[in-house]
């Protein structure tokens, strides 16, 4: 296509016209002065070039650009936070529906709600919320959307405590494939109200979330770091899961990097750089329950202490684009035998950075039934993603290699149980992974669902869930 085609389009001038009929949203197309910072996502290895972002700023918006893409046959990416793993929030050619500036947050403070756009980042969320003594459960990354953790189940420092992030989601407002805008909870649209937890993008686009919110002002908590070895790594398994579930725990066995916060002398060396939140009331029981985690080995870095919540997630580089691969996977236990694996291939990795991220799970998230939300993996008892960092792309086929064998060495289980995965630590996989995501019947029940509320599967960039062929589009509501 030349320029003079490119510019005398259809879409083009769709695109164009677009400018005119936004409720207040903005189009960056190429050759703006923002196109380029518009088009960047968290991670690199991702050069895309839309034919427009659309920077929306109502649901009215969102159903412009939504009817755009659907009448023009264009690919449709969904961006809140930028933090996709598989590049979803970006497209060659197609068009960018970026909700970042969408960031309205209504909190209810006498019946503990918050209606909260999806522009908002998880730290943004926890920030305003925090003012109050007011929380929800998100990841471990404040710059992360709330947008995509949330449709994909949302596993963060309250997981134990509160459950999964979908676990707090009482309502949304979704924007469909046909452009309407619906409020779903348990009486309206109750099946796409299931199957936005933890189904993801692919039901249409969320454009606000009604979560509960618990009482939490403080935490005891931190970052703990550990010298690492088969002994120390089981160990601090084992405490994490007898520890009572106001203690949620990620554990991060990697090689240690050259960060100021670290002694020289552990530079290069395995260690357990834990992050750790005791979510309870009393500040002397915290430190309590964190105190066998102190005595595993002496601490390198032992960071833990009371403090406000939002303070566990610590300030980022607005700058950061790494380049990464990763499998991720669930466990049943993490004995000696599977930290001697850990040790092993972190030992024998020539990546620049390399870890094995291990996430004790259980306690409240346990308690909902596996059937309740689009997300099934209610029993799973620890998350494991190990990852590699790289440089040059052709480091990128060894790194990935490296990391699916270690995947292979760690999994337990058969079926459905040895093949589960957690979408939203999913790359560029494969469909046989994304149904590991959904076993057994969820993966019927989402394609159903799937059909009837997008049957031409505009909202397919994603882990996608291809829609029942010969569904009607009726809605349950
Ligand atoms: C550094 C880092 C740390 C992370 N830590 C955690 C963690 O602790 N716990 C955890 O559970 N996950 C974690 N994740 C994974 C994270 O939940 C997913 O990457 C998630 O998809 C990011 O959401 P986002 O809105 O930032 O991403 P985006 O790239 O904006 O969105 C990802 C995809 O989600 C869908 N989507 C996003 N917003 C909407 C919307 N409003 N409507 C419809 N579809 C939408 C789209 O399909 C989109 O392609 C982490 C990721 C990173 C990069």
């Amino acid at each position: 296509m030349t320029e003079h085609d490119r510019s005398a389009s259809p879409q083009t001038s769709s695109i164009q016209q677009l400018r005119t009929t936004l409720n207040g949203g903005r189009v960056i197309t190429p050759g703006d002065a923002s196109f380029d910072e518009a088009r960047t996502i968290f991670y690199g290895g991702f050069d895309r070039q839309p034919a427009a972002i659309v920077r929306v700023r109502d649901a009215s918006d969102v159903s412009q650009v939504v009817s755009l893409a659907r009448e023009n046959g264009l690919e449709l990416a969904i961006k809140s936070g930028g933090h996709s793993l598989a590049g979803h929030s970006t497209t060659d050619g197609g068009i960018v529906l970026d909700l970042s500036e969408m960031k309205d947050l209504q909190i209810d403070l006498s019946g503990r709600t918050a209606w909260a756009q999806t522009g908002l980042t998880a730290g943004e969320y926890t920030a305003a919320t925090a003012a109050h003594g007011l929380a929800t459960g998100f990841g471990d990354t404040a710059s992360v959307g709330i947008g995509g953790i949330t449709l994909g189940g949302g596993v963060g420092y309250l997981v134990r405590k509160h459950g999964l992030t979908i676990d707090d989601v009482l309502a949304a407002e979704i924007v469909t494939a046909d452009g309407e805008l619906l409020k779903v909870d348990s009486e309206s649209h109750p099946e796409l109200f299931w199957a936005i937890r933890g189904g993801g993008g692919n039901f249409g686009v969320a454009t606000r979330f009604k979560f509960r919110l618990h009482k939490l002002s403080s935490i005891v908590g931190g970052m703990l770091v550990l010298p690492a070895s088969p002994e120390t790594i089981a160990s601090f398994i084992a405490e994490a899961q007898a520890a009572p579930e106001e203690l949620s725990t990620i554990a991060n066995v990697m090689v240690a990097p050259p960060m100021p916060f670290l002694p020289q002398e552990v530079h290069g060396e395995l260690i357990i750089l834990a992050m750790m939140v005791y979510a309870g009331e009393d500040v002397d029981e915290g430190e309590r329950v964190i105190a066998p985690f102190r005595a595993l080995a002496e601490p390198i870095v032992d960071m833990l202490k009371p403090m406000p919540y939002p303070q566990i997630y610590p300030p980022e580089e607005g700058d950061y684009h790494p380049t990464a691969v990763g499998r991720t996977m669930f466990l049943d236990s993490v004995d000696l035998a599977e930290a001697e694996t850990i040790v092993e291939y972190l030992s024998t990795s020539e990546a620049p950075m390399r870890v094995a991220q291990l996430r004790v799970l259980g306690g409240a998230m346990a308690r909902v039934s596996a059937q309740a939300t689009a997300f099934a993996h209610r029993s799973a008892a620890i998350m494991a993603n190990v990852a590699a960092f790289y440089e040059a792309t052709e480091e990128r086929a060894a790194r990935e290699r490296w990391a699916r064998e270690f995947e292979e060495a760690l999994r337990q289980g058969e079926g459905n149980k040895g093949d589960g995965v957690y979408v939203n630590f999913l790359g560029e996989e494969g469909e046989g992974r994304v149904r590991g995501a959904y076993p057994g019947s969820t993966w019927e029940k989402l394609v159903e669902i799937k059909g009837r509320y997008d049957p031409t599967n505009l909202f397919r960039l994603n882990h996608n869930i291809p829609p029942a062929i010969g569904q009607k589009e009726t809605s349950d509501g």
